[in-house]
């Protein structure tokens, strides 16, 4: 292969670039009628049994942040999060003042391990952090029994997983608030974006005015007549609106999505079928639909994964490790006694090789020649 095979490329066409510039065109750049579209499309698109509710934001981050704000909670807290996740959903934790506590994950799974997590909680628990893991979704089911069992919020990291379902329904449909990542590489990609989305309209609606310095925009309509110029600070919020422009990629991507998730799914089932079946440990299952943001391998204990990924990229193969647990990082490392076993277990074997939409099926045929090889030596 002569080129290049990233771990990830966004899957953009025509489609979306008309309706950006359909979008600078029409005059609004920032929050306006696409946000409110691309809003209404992503409720209808998640909604199984009850209505949802979709706030548009410049990222996941900032909707997990905004989250923890609209449940309330305080410096002093703990937040149960998983080790195995992006810096994101402990530093907003940090951000509030809260108490992050890590938690060890289920080695098929890489997701949260709930009777762990159930060790941890203390007196001064108030939520938990579930992330579904390369879209493969957390047991929700055991997440919710624990967290009405010691009444906690749960806020989901869904960053990898728009489009997953857990059983018959899709994540979004699970708990007090859900958060999506729009980021270049994941599933539906608008470069930077996110939201957040609940079945409880009051909580998204105070997501949204924290999002725009804490400003009512019922305000506008309750003085419609003292004109459009009124508004009102209700509280201390942030700047964490989405645009029109980052709206239209996401209209016309999240029209693409089932499609490009099953191109996914297809990508996956031939890495399982033919990768040396060494290799192959993650989870998949007929009862969840799993989107495979990532695909991550294990390598035996005679190879060393550090060298295996450099062998690739000199086979022109890109290749990442998702993720370096949070309790190994320098900040993270003295704050906490637990032990986290699995997560250091798996940390030492595993990669991610490429998976995106966009591949072809050539690049795929030579992606498994090229490791099946390596693996042969
Ligand atoms: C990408 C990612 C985020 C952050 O998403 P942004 O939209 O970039 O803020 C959070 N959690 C996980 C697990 C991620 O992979």
């Amino acid at each position: 292969m002569n080129n290049f095979i990233p771990l990830a490329r966004p899957d953009i066409g025509d489609e979306e670039i008309d309706l950006v510039v359909e979008a600078i065109k029409s005059g609004w750049l920032t929050t306006g009628p696409k946000v409110t579209e691309f809003e209404n499309k992503l409720s209808e698109y998640l909604k199984a049994d009850d209505e949802i509710f979709s706030v548009g934001l410049n990222s996941c981050t900032s909707a997990l942040f905004l989250a923890l704000k609209a449940l309330d909670i305080k410096a002093d807290d703990e937040v149960i999060v998983p080790t195995w996740t992006f810096a994101a959903t402990a530093q907003v934790v940090d951000w509030i003042g809260a108490k992050v506590v890590l938690c060890d994950i289920e080695e098929n799974s890489l997701n949260i391990d709930v009777r762990k997590a159930e060790k941890l909680i203390t007196n001064k628990t108030k939520a938990i952090i579930p992330v579904h893991i390369a879209g493969y979704p957390c047991d929700m089911e055991a997440v919710s029994k624990l967290a009405r069992k010691y009444n906690l919020k749960v806020i989901e990291d869904a960053a990898h997983a728009i489009g997953t379902s857990y059983r018959d329904k899709k994540i979004g449909n699970f708990s007090d608030v859900t958060c999506f990542s729009f980021y270049a590489t994941k599933n539906l990609a608008m470069g930077e974006g996110g939201a957040a989305v609940s079945k409880n309209n009051n909580i998204i609606e105070k997501i949204r005015k924290l999002s725009y310095f804490g400003i009512n925009k019922e305000a506008f309509k309750r003085y419609e007549k003292s004109g459009r110029w009124f508004y009102d600070i209700e509280e201390i919020g942030y700047k964490a609106n989405l645009d029109s422009i980052h709206a239209a990629l996401g209209i016309v991507q999240l029209k693409k999505l089932d499609y490009m998730n099953q191109r996914r799914r297809e990508i996956a089932s031939y890495y399982r079928k033919n990768l040396s079946n060494k290799l192959v440990f993650n989870e998949d299952s007929n009862e969840h639909y799993h989107t495979y943001h990532l695909f991550p391998i294990r390598l035996p204990e005679s190879i060393k994964r550090d060298d295996f990924i450099e062998e690739l990229k000199e086979n022109n193969i890109g290749a990442s490790v998702h993720f370096i647990p949070l309790h190994l990082h320098t900040f993270y490392k003295n704050r906490s006694n637990n032990s986290f076993e699995v997560a250091d277990k798996v940390y030492k074997s595993i990669l991610s090789i490429p998976m995106c939409s966009a591949m072809s099926d050539a690049e795929v045929k030579y992606v498994v020649e090229t490791i099946n090889k390596i693996i042969g030596q």
